[in-house]
């Protein structure tokens, strides 16, 4: 019940997530946002993220979510959550170094608690179970469980990952009785694609190689074959999960363009593979099975760096 705690004496408070947000992203900031709007209506609550993708459209004040960080206010708290890094606040940092305490609620096993008063439990699915948590049961609704619901399936690739433990299903049977229609959460927020989407996927898997006797497998996407399937980064979330799921693989690498010179890198593995140190060493990070980074150079040089670090673990 800690977050009760926090917002009890203060009158503003602003909550953002990290850049590119996925899932838990958006579904723990909303989930945090709808709970003090619920409970805490005299307390004036700003909530900032890089524009998500519109499959979150249907969680309650989706449309309160304000990707240009106009407003300038120092806050009395600033919430961060799944978000790794300061760096990785994006355009929010701003409120970050200004807010007059800060908390950090995450999942990341790379976060070394960058805020005020951290809660960060590398063990955990999801950033929504952290900030489960910290809430008090007794003040949730339907709303505030489809947001933490959404989040839990989203880092959990629905409950198939190492990440999902007996409390996260408990977690995710408690948010069920608040009536949330988890097969159309599922379908909208995890399986269902846009065309485009789903072509981009089949074009990264049929453009992928094999590795180190099949043990890896990477793909990539450039700026030109993005615009050419009219789609953009947010995507192409999907694709290193796929990869990953080849028979054999224990190690998936994706990386698509992210400007001359530059992209980003996603990472997946099997136990016991730890692709956060391999994200690590390029000055990235997020967990043991699911990792990024940011790299520069030639496309080829950025793959054989990449995969060298990734051959030298096998
Ligand atoms: P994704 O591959 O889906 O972008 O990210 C997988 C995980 O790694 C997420 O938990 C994400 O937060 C983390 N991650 C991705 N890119 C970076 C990065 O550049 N730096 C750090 N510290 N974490 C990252
Ligand atoms: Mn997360």
């Amino acid at each position: 019940m800690k977050i009760d705690e926090i917002v009890s004496n203060i009158k503003t408070a602003a909550i953002t997530g990290h850049i590119k947000p996925d899932g838990d992203c958006v579904g723990s900031v909303l989930a945090l946002y709808n709970y003090l709007e619920r409970n805490y209506p005299e307390l004036s609550v700003d909530l900032y993220l890089e524009e998500p993708s519109g499959k979150y459209g249907f969680l309650k004040n989706f449309d309160r979510i304000d990707s240009s960080y106009g407003k300038e206010c120092v806050y009395d708290v600033l919430f961060c959550l799944d978000c790794s890094t300061k760096e990785r606040l994006g355009a929010a940092r701003k409120y970050f170094d200004t807010a007059k305490h800060t908390v950090c609620l995450d999942h990341h096993v790379s976060n070394e608690g960058y805020a005020g008063e951290n809660y960060i439990y590398g063990e955990l699915s999801s950033a929504c179970e952290v900030l489960y948590n910290h809430l008090d049961p007794k003040k949730l609704d339907l709303d505030i469980a489809t947001c933490l619901y959404a989040g839990i399936v989203s880092d959990t690739g629905v409950f198939r990952y190492s990440c999902t433990s007996p409390a996260t299903m408990r977690i995710a049977a408690d948010l069920m009785e608040y009536g949330i229609r988890t097969n159309e959460v599922v379908d909208e927020t995890f399986f269902t694609k846009d065309w485009n989407e789903n072509r981009i996927l089949g074009y990264a898997v049929l453009n992928s190689h094999l590795l180190f006797d099949g043990r890896v497998i990477y793909s990539y996407i450039t700026d030109e074959k993005m615009k050419e399937f009219q789609v953009t980064s947010r995507e192409l979330d999907g694709i290193v999960s796929q990869l990953r799921l080849t028979r054999g693989v224990i190690c998936a690498v994706f990386l698509y363009e992210t400007g001359p010179w530059e992209y980003k890198v996603s990472l997946r593995s099997d136990d016991p593979f730890d692709v956060n140190e391999v994200a690590a060493v390029f000055g990235g990070g997020g967990h043991v099975r699911a990792a990024g980074c940011n790299v520069r150079g030639e496309l080829a040089d950025c793959i054989e760096a990449i995969t060298a670090q990734i051959g030298s673990r096998l």
